[in-house]
């Protein structure tokens, strides 16, 4: 898959050799080949879908002014930008680019690798390890209790009974754990962008929904959902879905039996709002920052009732952000909550790419 421009043909002096095009397609990183007036005349797919190229014009004013330095120097120079991963919320790419001057006719390549990513992953997989290890030594712990009461109670069968149950929950909290650890650590390691599709946002919402049916029928809780904007968005399928469960499960936990969650889609601006709103118990306003950090609850005995793992949140925070995105909430105490994932909408490529 690469971008050509339509308008050269193999005498057009711009055209680029074969080989070179063959070779940048092989590259584990992105790159781009400029002609004079940074007119692009060849570009990996990576490029447009990291947002460095738009309407084919270079969207970062470090990488023209670097590509602006080689021109005039004729050296190759490296250095780091910075592109938001879409029009909404904080989240970045943090690239390494390459910037060498090709002889033919004036041309510049331009390499981009994402070096400070894997740093960044390295530091929060550091940070995490510390804050697992301390999460999981609660179950350990209460099955290893727990199995010494059941080793001492062995000739008083209702005992054995009761801590056998106990056990039991243990090790499905123990379960939920492990998994949501898994989930959040694959949501923090790839970049849905880099192998991103276009996912349908009903799609993902009805998923999302069916998933977390059996848990709103026994408590009672109607979850609704009228699809109002049809979007698309580009990104990783499963984790969109992953982080619209998260939010209806809470919704639904955090609620009193026999109340209503809604779903509703609002599209304006090139964004679309996934809001998800609960009758439920609210969240305080100096709570409302907190939630989303790693194993943070506001009241973790509840939370352990409900089989809360405290990641959720965080989860959503991050696929969020990895889209281009970012998570809103609205709450009052006793009244209900609402969060809202806002996505950048995916318009479809212009022609001329493949
Ligand atoms: P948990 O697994 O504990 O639910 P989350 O990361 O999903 O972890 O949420 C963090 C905390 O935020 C929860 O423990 C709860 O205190 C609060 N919270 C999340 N969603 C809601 C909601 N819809 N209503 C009220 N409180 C909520």
């Amino acid at each position: 898959m690469k971008f050509l421009r339509k308008d050269l043909d193999e005498s057009d002096p711009r055209a680029l050799p074969e080989m070179l095009i063959e070779t940048l397609s092989q590259l584990d990183g992105d790159s781009i080949v400029l002609a004079p007036g940074e007119i692009p005349i060849f570009s990996t797919p990576g490029i447009e879908i990291l947002g460095i190229l738009r309407d084919e014009r270079i969207q970062s004013p470090e990488l023209l002014a670097t590509i602006r330095v080689v021109r005039r120097t004729h050296n190759q120079q490296v250095g780091k930008i910075e592109i938001p991963r879409g029009p909404i919320g904080v989240g970045k790419h943090e690239l390494t680019v390459k910037v060498l001057p090709l002889t033919k006719d004036d041309l510049v390549l331009v390499l981009v690798s994402d070096e400070s990513e894997a740093q960044r992953v390295h530091d929060v997989r550091r940070d995490f390890v510390a804050n697992i290890s301390h999460e999981l030594k609660t179950p350990i712990g209460a099955l290893s209790l727990l199995s010494e009461a059941v080793l001492g109670a062995k000739d008083d069968p209702e005992s054995v009974v009761k801590f056998a149950t106990r056990m039991q929950s243990e090790a499905k909290r123990l379960t939920d754990l492990v998994q949501e650890i898994i989930n959040l650590s694959r949501v923090q390691d790839s970049d849905p962008l880099q192998l991103a599709q276009a996912v349908g946002v009903e799609y993902v919402i009805r998923e999302a929904i069916d998933q977390c049916q059996i848990l709103a029928d026994n408590r009672n809780i109607t979850v609704t959902y009228s699809e109002s904007s049809p979007a698309t968005v580009l990104g990783d399928r499963d984790q969109l879905i992953m982080a619209i469960h998260n939010l209806i499960e809470n919704a639904i936990n955090y609620s009193p039996e026999s109340t209503k969650v809604s779903i509703t889609t609002q599209l304006e601006n090139g964004v679309i709002d996934i809001s998800i709103t609960d009758q439920g118990i609210g969240i305080p306003e100096v709570e409302k920052e907190r939630i989303f950090e790693r194993f943070y609850r506001v009241d973790p005995a509840r939370s352990r009732q409900t089989g809360g793992t405290g990641l959720g949140l965080s989860i959503v925070k991050h696929v969020a952000s990895k889209h281009g995105g970012e998570v809103k909430i609205w709450s009052v105490e006793n009244v209900g909550s609402t969060f809202s994932l806002r996505l950048p909408v995916y318009n479809k490529p212009m022609e001329g790419t493949e």
